[in-house]
């Protein structure tokens, strides 16, 4: 399946009026106009790139969900590709992005602009807000940004960042549209959404088809019901509807929402870990107390980044012989932490590094590392 067709921006903004006892209106692009009285945009992404797989539950493509880490979390490392993203926005979508985390098994842990991420986020203008799906961020290459906010400014209200940011990180974790479920109950009223595409977008009949029509295929699997709350459905003036539907701005995980991705990335049942192994040296191997062991140091990175060190069997070095290897592990900014095969460590030792990307030299040639 050609993955180049993933989610697509599209500069189209569609502007609906939120005053009281006025019903939603559809009117021509008018980016930047009365915002006080708008809700921003609408994005919308190109079907094309759904396998016809798909899940039991909700609406997600199977083969883009993140593999299960049987440890812990899956961990999503995210990072910003653009220094002029505010740090305000910045704020933003971190902690609009961890509402996750709340109910799936998975951590997104922000690192540094120098670092390698799964997740790079722009905050480009003008090239609309979208992202791409699961694990066909992989697709992407490394320079290029998996994920976009079109519109945010520093006077964004706090509901759009929630509807906008939960969305398109739950595009992120492997969700497609709420409105490409098989269920879906709309009647759309094609004439008049044809015609406005072709006239906002300069679309043909089949691009709407893909992109605005599109249901998941009926598979062998059964669904649940279709979630008009969810927070991966897009808004509906009643205009696009031939049978009275029309739906809101979403902009909060609805309880559907939270059930599903539960059950995508399901707990596993033990306590979170907040510590991952980065890395393995490995010791000597002899007889202690009788016992055949290997001796191991472990650097591990605790949630708040920081670098740890675990000795298997603390106390003992890594060495037992005369060799006196002389180690060094460098963080990404350079910073640096010293030892030997003879160094004898305790349990636990913090190195006062920082971040996931380390690298570590034996003697003055890498070992591990990126
Ligand atoms: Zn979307």
């Amino acid at each position: 399946m050609n993955r180049k067709h993933i989610m697509i921006g599209f500069s189209m903004v569609l502007l609906f009026s939120c005053k009281k006892n006025e019903s939603p209106t559809v009117i021509s692009p008018q980016p930047g106009s009365e915002p006080s009285i708008s809700m921003n945009s609408i994005h919308a992404c190109s079907a094309k790139m759904y396998d016809p797989k798909i899940s039991k539950l909700g609406v997600g493509v199977t083969s883009d969900f993140w593999p299960k880490n049987t440890k812990g979390p899956v961990v999503l490392r995210v990072k910003f590709m653009d220094n002029s993203t505010s740090a305000y926005i910045r704020g933003k979508i971190q902690s609009y992005a961890k509402e996750w985390e709340q109910y799936a098994n998975v951590r997104f842990d922000f690192v540094n602009s120098n670092q390698s991420a799964e997740i790079r986020v722009a905050t480009k203008s003008g090239d609309g807000s979208w992202s791409y799906v699961g694990t066909e961020n992989l697709n992407v290459p490394a320079n290029e940004p998996t994920m976009n906010y079109g519109w945010f400014t520093d006077t964004t209200e706090e509901s759009e960042f929630s509807r906008v940011i939960v969305h398109e990180f739950g595009h992120a974790l492997g969700l497609g549209h709420e409105q490409s479920h098989p269920l879906i109950s709309i009647k759309w009223n094609k004439p008049y959404i044809y015609d406005y595409y072709q006239r906002t977008n300069g679309w043909a009949k089949e691009t709407v088809d893909q992109n605005v029509f599109y249901t998941f295929p009926n598979a062998e699997a059964s669904y649940s019901a279709y979630d008009p709350t969810s927070i991966m459905h897009y808004p509906v003036p009643k205009e696009f509807t031939l049978n009275g539907v029309s739906i809101g701005m979403n902009t909060q995980l609805s309880a559907m929402d939270k059930n599903f991705i539960q059950k995508i990335y399901p707990s596993s049942g033990t306590t979170i870990p907040t510590e991952t192994i980065l890395y393995t040296i490995t010791g000597f191997t002899g007889y202690l107390y009788g016992k055949l062991v290997t001796n191991t140091l472990s650097v591990k990175v605790d949630a708040a980044g920081n670098s740890i060190l675990y000795e298997a069997y603390p106390g003992y070095p890594l060495d037992f012989s005369w060799k006196n290897d002389q180690y060094v592990i460098i963080d990404a900014s350079g910073a640096q932490y010293k030892f030997s095969s003879q160094t004898r460590f305790g349990a636990k030792t913090n190195t006062g590094l920082k971040g996931r990307d380390i690298r570590i030299l034996k003697n003055g040639q890498q070992v591990l590392g990126n």
